[in-house]
């Protein structure tokens, strides 16, 4: 896009997605055009493009806007240059990314939707937070021609999956040259071709992340296709997508020089880079393919993220013996030992070849993503080391966290700033700077909770209103109350998360809901796979009762998840319900980001809650409320039972009560009390800072030295 030279840094800016948790960039490009903003889910190159003539040339003569600019760039290439970083402090050398990080999926920022929920969050924090710290990492995933889809409901509240061009020209991307300027290219061989792959590269911060890309028109149409979609495919477009992420994204960093020495698997998903690693090893060092395996493993991180089964993925016999037949060779071992690692008897020759078990018999280090899931974890694989007590099953947890900069409401960055002394946009590395949370004034933080929900009601009045309009109904957004107790709910639609838990009892529900003196609103969103119908009746059920009394201002469901609409919600409301089935939820993250925001949560004591639970039962200190208890039941019928009496009960005698007794002033000095002790408690641990430090100190350092 051709910019008026005054202007000329606003490229700089838009293609670095820094911008991302810097609010004063963001608001340079609001200003743009606040309107065009909002209607390309705040993509700031697409809102460059699409400027009306002479909007520029007018931004060019504003003193004010040029002033902000300057201010902006200053600071983004203060925040590049800083050399006084976390990392710095290992006495490690940075010179060159030694940390290579894979993922299928990066949620970074809401106009960039290559990632479909958590994980992709959690991969997309985990940059940002390197960046932070100043982490020598580089990134791998896969540039899907179509984003994931954007969620829409037709009139019976059944989800549309549309899925979105994702036009290169209008993403913050660069394709990838070498050195002599060319088109950087690899090639990975899919049964009888050569596919050749391209990559683009996307700034954040200091890291960079490569995204393959088999779109090209010298490959076979049905290769083009093959990183069309983030989980769209059949099992053998996915096992071709995780070639392409694993050897392609091995090979790409090799022809790009960089040479990371430890190579972190987020997920089973790359976990074929083991082979290629040891494949690239033997080739080096002449060394035969179990000798290279040993010589890698030290250098390998693996992080599983759920316990569902569903969540794993297993290739047939068949399927792998075609993709790897050719390439078994170059290993110098048999198909049948090939699939032995990743079996969990590797003579059962019957056996699925599963990527997880490949990653955990690969890897040196291995995480869950809590406390919890770390122990479930070991239980569910232990099967992998038959002559180990389960305890000494290799693998450990590291709790997952948000990058609060992300995700922290401008009301509560303010707040956190003048009391805290925390500069807007960074995260503290000392959990000592949030201590002082618990002295603010009552009335400060109730105000600034009231001002971040009037807002959040602001937002979902107009979404409201599009969709209402779509659908050609009234609005029934318009009944939510500013000055009512708002409780939210949004997250992936998968069936464990029992979003329609709270429906089970509509009457008493619709009691709680509609007390005249004590009003409760309730919001939803959330995503169902496009191939999940269990979760689309769930949100169709939602959805219809919505709509109708006795719920008919008081529930609402929001169309369109996605993380700008996540952030809205954690800032906005006052509790957050979270009712995964225990133990389902390897960790959960939403819940972090409500918290730093001052949401109490509501949660059965699954995930990370089970940990801040804990750890808050310590302390004898209340920070908001738990769900049912540890035990679980076989019979998911009677655990929903017992799970939605126990939350009836907390809301009508415990939570409803809480929030509406106020002092004299009008503030609910015990509600208050609650969320500092909260935020003093969550925010220092549950934050992606706290998580990259302790992988790069306990896996990353010891493959660094
Ligand atoms: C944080 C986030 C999630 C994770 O939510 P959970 O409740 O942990 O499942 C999923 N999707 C989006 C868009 C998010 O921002």
């Amino acid at each position: 896009m051709p910019l008026p030279p005054e202007l000329a840094r606003l490229h700089d800016l838009a293609y670095n997605l820094h911008w991302a948790w810097s609010d004063e960039t963001v608001d340079l490009f609001r200003r743009l055009d606040p309107q065009r903003w909002e209607e390309t889910n705040h993509n700031p190159i697409a809102t460059l493009e699409g400027l009306a003539e002479g909007r520029l040339q007018t931004l060019a003569d504003d003193p004010a806007y040029l002033a902000d600019l300057a201010r902006a760039a200053a600071n983004l290439d203060a925040y590049l240059a800083d050399g006084d970083t976390w990392f710095a402090t290992t006495g490690v050398a940075a010179d060159r990314p030694r940390v290579a990080y894979f993922s299928m999926e990066f949620g970074l920022h809401e106009s960039l939707p290559i990632y479909s929920g958590g994980l992709g969050v959690l991969a997309g924090d985990h940059l940002k937070s390197a960046s932070d710290l100043g982490v020598p990492l580089v990134a791998v995933g896969l540039f899907y021609q179509e984003g994931y889809f954007r969620q829409t409901l037709d009139g019976s509240g059944w989800q549309q999956d549309a899925n979105e061009d994702n036009a290169p020209s209008w993403l913050p991307v660069t394709l990838v040259t070498t050195a002599d300027g060319a088109p950087a290219a690899v090639e990975v061989a899919l049964l009888e071709r050569q596919v050749r792959i391209r990559a683009w590269r996307i700034q954040v911060g200091r890291i960079t992340l490569y995204l393959l890309d088999t779109d090209l028109p010298e490959n076979a149409e049905e290769d083009r296709q093959l990183t069309s979609r983030l989980y769209g495919g059949e099992i053998n477009v996915r096992i071709r997508q995780e070639i392409v992420l694993g050897i392609g994204g091995c090979r790409l960093l090799e022809l790009l020089d960089l040479a990371p020495d430890v190579y972190h698997m987020n997920e089973g998903h790359a976990a074929f880079l083991t082979f290629e690693r040891a494949r690239s090893t033997m080739e080096r060092e002449g060394l035969g393919f179990a000798e290279a395996r040993e010589r890698i493993r030290p250098n390998l991180v693996f992080t599983t993220h759920t316990p569902v089964a569903a969540g794993h993925d297993y290739f047939s016999p068949d399927l792998m013996e075609r993709h790897f037949g050719a390439y078994v060779e170059g290993l110098g071992i048999s198909m049948h030992e090939l699939l032995g690692l990743g079996r969990h008897n590797p003579d059962d020759y019957r056996e699925y070849f599963c990527m997880t078990i490949l990653a955990l018999k690969s890897a040196a280090h291995a995480n869950g993503v809590s406390r919890l899931h770390g122990e479930v974890s070991r239980q569910q694989w232990r099967g992998i080391w038959p002559d180990r007590a389960e305890a000494d099953v290799p693998i450990g947890h590291i709790t997952n966290g948000v990058h609060l900069p992300s995700f922290i409401s401008s009301e509560m960055a303010e707040l956190y700033e003048r009391h805290l002394g925390i500069a807007r946009g960074t995260a503290p590395a000392k959990p000592a700077v949030w201590g002082p949370i618990l002295h603010v004034p009552d009335g400060e933080l109730w105000a600034a909770r009231n001002a971040s929900r009037a807002r959040l009601l602001t937002f979902i009045r107009d979404r409201m209103t599009e969709q209402d309009a779509r659908h050609g109904r009234d609005h029934h957004g318009d009944g939510f109350d500013p000055n009512a107790l708002t409780i939210g709910f949004a997250r992936r639609f998968a069936t464990y998360k029992r979003a329609a838990l709270l429906l089970r009892d509509p009457d008493r529900l619709a009691r709680i809901l509609n007390n005249a003196r004590r009003p409760v609103q309730i919001v939803f969103a959330g995503k169902a796979h496009p191939r999940d119908d269990g979760g689309k009746s769930l949100i169709q059920r939602i959805v219809q009762s919505a709509g109708n009394e006795p719920f008919r201002h008081r529930l609402l469901f929001l169309e369109g998840y996605d993380i700008g609409v996540a952030r809205q919600l954690v800032q906005g409301v006052d509790v957050w319900l979270n009712t995964p089935q225990r133990p389902y939820e390897a960790s959960g993250t939403s819940g972090m980001k409500a918290a730093a925001n001052g949401a109490l949560n509501c949660s059965t004591l699954d995930g990370w809650w089970v940990e801040a639970w804990d750890e808050a039962q310590e302390r004898g200190e209340e920070i908001g409320w738990a769900i049912g208890g540890t035990e679980t039941f076989d019979n998911a019928e009677h655990q929903a039972y017992i799970d939605v009496e126990s939350l009836y009960a907390l809301l009508e005698r415990e939570l409803v009560p809480a929030f509406y007794e106020r002092g004299i002033d009008g503030v609910p000095y015990g509600w208050t009390a609650r969320m500092k002790r909260s935020i003093a408690l969550i925010a220092p641990q549950f934050n992606t800072g706290r998580m990259v430090r302790e992988y790069t100190e306990r896996y990353y350092l010891s493959g660094l030295k």
